[in-house]
């Protein structure tokens, strides 16, 4: 029963997917003599608990019950109060969970707390499922820095462009809604310069995902995005410009007054490190790398790869100057591969979708 109760509440918690960064996805149900008395999810930063909304649900019910949660509850004031101490003052009797809690400000404190204070804890219930299920917050809770999706769609010979730099479209139109539901699930999209000036992409979610909007950041060492861009004068998602260290405050003055936030490295190449670094301190966790083949290039290089998203088309395009989906210098050799596993497959329209991760 405990993991009929918990599959519940991994439910709950998957159904904020996409809009409570820089929080974990967490769901909670109250049990009480077999029967749900209380459930809840948490929605987005800043806002309830879990535990608070099935708490609150369960009202008086609450004293005595069982209540099932997909994480360790806080013991730590946040923008809210502790979960931990709330469980205690509504006389709980036992607390089930997935896993404890690996942000350092909680790790194990929650569940010591409720133990002292005489409550039955179990850990470990559906323990694999939860942590796939935050594994892009573990991730940046334990290295500070975001979770990184690459993304590309590709001809069954692996290119993402013509010789003369055509990418449109390679992919079925059912294939690009997917895209759309998957920029949704990050808190920002990165390209190069390249793409912007090849494309001129708006990188919005649309295809009826729209609510969360990403941040848009461009990879553009020398300020070369053009001022009438679609991502600086669309005003539809906010949008990130990252320079070298030579630009001038003269040069980004532009882009600010058109909104943009520009991040100057310390570097005169943007090192994707250091990057990751920066982004982590504004609170991104997770971001999806769209291209182009140079910037993909750059995040293997540096092996800083966590997830690949793939859609391929059975078509053909060949020739050694169309771009492949990652470009740079790549591996000179086979036991420096980046190896990863495939973790689903689906057929989408004419198109296969490969998701894999290290
Ligand atoms: P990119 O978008 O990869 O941009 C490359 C440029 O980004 C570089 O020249 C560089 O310019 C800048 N840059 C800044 N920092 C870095 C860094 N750390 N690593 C790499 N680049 C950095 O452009 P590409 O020319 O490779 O690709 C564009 C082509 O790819 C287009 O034809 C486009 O249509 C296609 N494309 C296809 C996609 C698909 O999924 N099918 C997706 C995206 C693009 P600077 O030195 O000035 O900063
Ligand atoms: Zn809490």
């Amino acid at each position: 029963m405990d993991e009929q109760y918990m599959r519940f509440a991994l439910q709950l918690a998957q159904s904020a997917r996409g809009q409570t960064s820089p929080n974990p996805l967490v769901g909670a149900v109250v049990v009480k003599h077999g029967e749900i008395v209380g459930f809840g999810a948490h929605l987005k930063a800043g806002e309830p608990h879990a535990e608070v909304h099935a708490l609150r649900m369960a009202g008086e019910k609450a004293e005595g019950a069982t209540v099932y949660v997909t994480l360790e509850p806080c013991s730590h004031y946040g923008k809210t109060p502790p979960c931990a101490d709330l469980l205690i003052e509504k006389k709980v009797k036992r607390v089930v969970v997935t896993t404890t809690d690996p942000n350092p400000l909680v790790a194990g404190k929650g569940i010591e707390k409720l133990k002292r204070a005489g409550i039955d804890i179990t850990v470990g219930v559906l323990k694999e499922e939860a942590d796939a299920l935050n594994e892009m917050f573990f991730h940046y809770i334990s290295t500070k820095t975001p979770y990184v999706t690459l993304k590309y769609a590709m001809s069954l010979d692996g290119k993402i462009a013509t010789k003369t730099g055509e990418s449109k479209w390679i992919t079925s139109e059912d294939a690009r809604r997917d895209v759309h539901r998957e920029r949704r699930m990050h808190d920002a999209i990165v390209v190069g310069v390249g793409t912007i000036l090849a494309d001129d992409p708006s990188l919005t979610v649309r295809f009826g995902y729209e609510g969360k909007q990403p941040i848009r950041i461009v990879l553009d060492t020398h300020l070369r995005t053009p001022l009438h861009a679609n991502v600086i004068t669309d005003q539809k998602a906010p949008t990130w410009i990252v320079v070298g260290q030579h630009v001038t405050e003269e040069q980004m003055k532009p882009y600010e007054h058109a909104g943009v936030h520009i991040i100057r490295m310390n570097e005169n190449k943007i090192d994707i490190p250091s990057l990751l670094h920066e982004l982590g301190k504004r609170n991104v966790m997770s971001i999806f790398v769209e291209g182009g083949a140079h910037v993909h290039g750059s995040f293997l290089s540096s092996r800083s790869v966590q997830q690949v998203i793939a859609y391929i088309a059975p078509m053909l395009i060949g020739g050694n100057e169309a771009p492949s989906a990652i470009g740079g210098e790549g591996f000179g050799r086979m036991m420096d591969a980046l190896r990863l596993q495939v973790k689903h497959v689906e057929r989408i329209g004419p198109d296969i979708k490969i998701v894999a991760k290290g």
